[in-house]
């Protein structure tokens, strides 16, 4: 990896500070929207703290948004945010417990391809979907073959793994139908129920 720190913003403090509170704003407003908890007031100031960082809205997509609770896993975490191309959001959009499922899957594609990109690592319907390109443009079947294993693997991984804890988990439901995979813990905490 080089040559790409040129294009990566640093946040201020300040600006570190008030993309935490979005974030943390929206997390509070996806909990009480799935457990049917959630008031206008709760959406209005949630959607109002992003729309006050909006002039700055390229600087933070190119920052690197390592997460508050990275923990231990915030240097791994920083070199899969590194992966991703400028513009494409240098976050994840995934919760704890599968953060060391996701660097996992970064270790072994780099493995096969040291200087593969990034473009989006996110949950969708309950499982982790790792949206990757390998670094040459044209990578032949073989090398592309590989890879998707590895990440269809992970998908597989994360279908049994609770993403808020790491825990062993399954699929569950929000009042709004919306999925996620838990453990019973964290389905309890979060207000979620088995998916039917
Ligand atoms: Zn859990």
């Amino acid at each position: 990896m080089s040559g790409t720190d040129d294009d990566i913003p640093e946040l201020t403090d300040a600006e570190k500070i008030l993309w935490q509170a979005a974030e943390s704003d929206f997390a509070a407003m996806g909990e009480a929207l799935h457990k049917g908890t959630a008031t206008p007031e709760d959406v209005d100031s949630a959607f109002a703290r992003l729309l006050s960082m909006d002039h700055d809205r390229d600087k933070h997509r190119n920052a690197l948004h390592i997460p508050a609770d990275a923990g231990e896993h915030a240097a791994a975490i920083e070199t899969i945010l590194r992966r991703i191309p400028t513009n494409w959001g240098r976050w994840l959009s995934v919760d704890a417990g599968w953060y060391p499922l996701v660097i996992a899957t970064d270790a072994q594609l780099a493995r096969l391809d040291p200087d593969y990109r990034v473009h989006q690592i996110k949950e969708k319907f309950g499982t982790l979907c790792y949206y990757f390109w390998p670094s040459s443009d044209d990578p032949g079947a073989q090398l592309l073959d590989a890879m998707y294993a590895i990440t269809d693997d992970a998908e597989r991984v994360s279908s049994i793994t609770c993403e808020r804890c790491g825990q062993p988990g399954t699929l569950h439901q929000s009042r709004r139908a919306w999925v996620k995979t838990l453990c019973t813990v964290c389905a309890e905490a979060l207000g979620f129920v088995p998916h039917q």
